[in-house]
Formats: C-alpha cells, structure tokens, sequence
C-alpha cells in the first residue's frame, strides 16, 4: 500500500452535511443530519426520512437543499 502524501483522496460523501429534507408522505420540511448514525423520522407524520445502514445513510425523501 502505498504512503498517503499530499494527495487528498475524495471520498464521496454527498450526505455528509445538514440537509433540508421534504416528507414525501405529509409535505412536512425539516432539518436532518446527513450522516447521522440512527434513523430519522419525519416530526410530523412519522415516515422514516434517513436511514442508517451501518455507517453510511440513506436519504429515503426528497433533499430540497444542502447546507454547508
Ligand atoms: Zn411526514
């Protein structure tokens, strides 16, 4: 394996950051973590927005924005 030297490898990790999220379900928006570690739920209605899968996340909605 090779040294790792300046090179930053870009790793993809397009959930990574607060995202703005719409319930699919009942319209609700709110704010998730992209990369949380537990499942979110939408606050309204209940609907499982993010799902975490053992490390990386799944966004089961609509992502409206990505907040930096
Ligand atoms: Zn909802």
């Amino acid at each position: 394996m090779p040294k790792k030297k300046n090179k930053e490898v870009l790793i993809p990790q397009p959930q990574s950051r607060f995202l703005r999220v719409k319930c699919l379900n009942c319209g609700n928006q709110q704010i998730i973590f992209g990369c949380s570690a537990t499942d979110v739920e939408c606050l309204v209605c209940g609907k499982t927005l993010l799902q975490s899968t053992g490390g990386k996340a799944r966004i089961l909605t609509k992502i409206l924005e990505v907040l930096s």
